[in-house]
């Protein structure tokens, strides 16, 4: 050990060193030496670390997280005929969040920030927002997925279309929330939306539920006026024969069958 000794020298010795560099009077000893030796070699172990910490993440993305898809968006729509029938919906809010209106924009951040899986891809663009339509307390209808796009609104109901009315329309859930129950202006929104719906895609009143026809929930909550609605509905279908088109079996035998009756069985 060169070093040993000169490590025994006194301080003006590495006051010089450190003056004169080490071509100075005191040369570096081994240890010195071995030192950046270690710090090299570390620094190179954490970069081969941190690069293969990178490459696993990149890997997980391409697997997992397809990199252009937020949030785990592999759920790819399928659907490409008529939807079956029509699901009613609330969004159990009130109608307003910090200033700014609950419409079917607001649904899609919320969505996206959490219900990141329930992203699905159609025609190339991306939806988070559960819904095909939103209807806000002024009568205005929003666009959500397209009609032929898969929803997520209602487990196994998801090929129906979804109608979300902004609103808390149950006392169980924020009693504070205005409006408390579907304005005059949503219900005549929302009964024009359903006879074009009916209409278009030959969906009889039969199909047309509430949320909590389909699964345990308050939505649309005991404050929407479902049998009136419906009541109206039904009128309409008596005086359009092209709503009950679809239980005939020439008309619906052009899409899979599988499709037609998703959600049938409760
Ligand atoms: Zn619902």
């Amino acid at each position: 050990m060169a070093g040993g000794s000169d490590r025994l020298c006194d301080k003006s010795k590495e006051v010089n060193e450190g003056m004169q560099g080490s071509g100075g009077i005191y040369r570096p000893g081994k240890f010195r030496w071995k030192r950046r030796r270690l710090k090299r070699l570390a620094r190179n172990m954490l970069t081969i670390v941190l690069l293969a910490i990178a490459g696993l993440a990149i890997t997980w993305r391409i697997r997992i997280r397809p990199p252009h898809l937020p949030g785990g968006a592999a759920r790819q729509a399928a659907i490409t005929q008529d939807p079956p029938g029509i699901i009613f919906h609330a969004s159990m809010t009130p109608s307003r969040a910090g200033g700014k209106p609950i419409d079917a924009a607001w649904i899609e951040r919320i969505h996206a920030e959490d219900h990141p899986a329930w992203a699905t891809t159609f025609e190339g663009k991306v939806y988070h927002i559960g819904y095909h339509y939103v209807i806000l307390p002024d009568g205005t209808v929003q666009k959500g997925r397209p009609d032929r796009c898969i929803g997520c609104h209602a487990p196994h109901f998801n090929t129906w279309l979804g109608i979300c009315l902004i609103g808390c329309f149950d006392p169980a859930i924020g009693h504070h929330w205005k409006p408390s129950r579907p304005t005059v202006a949503q219900i005549a929104a929302l009964i024009s939306l359903c006879e074009r719906l009916m209409s278009q895609y030959h969906i009889p009143p039969e199909r047309i539920l509430r949320h909590w026809d389909t699964k345990k929930t308050w939505c649309p909550g005991r404050r929407f006026p479902y049998r009136a609605i419906m009541a109206r509905l039904r009128q309409y279908g008596a005086a359009h024969p092209e709503t009950s088109l679809r239980a005939q079996p020439a008309v619906i035998g052009n899409y899979p069958a599988e499709a037609a009756t998703a959600g049938e069985g409760r």
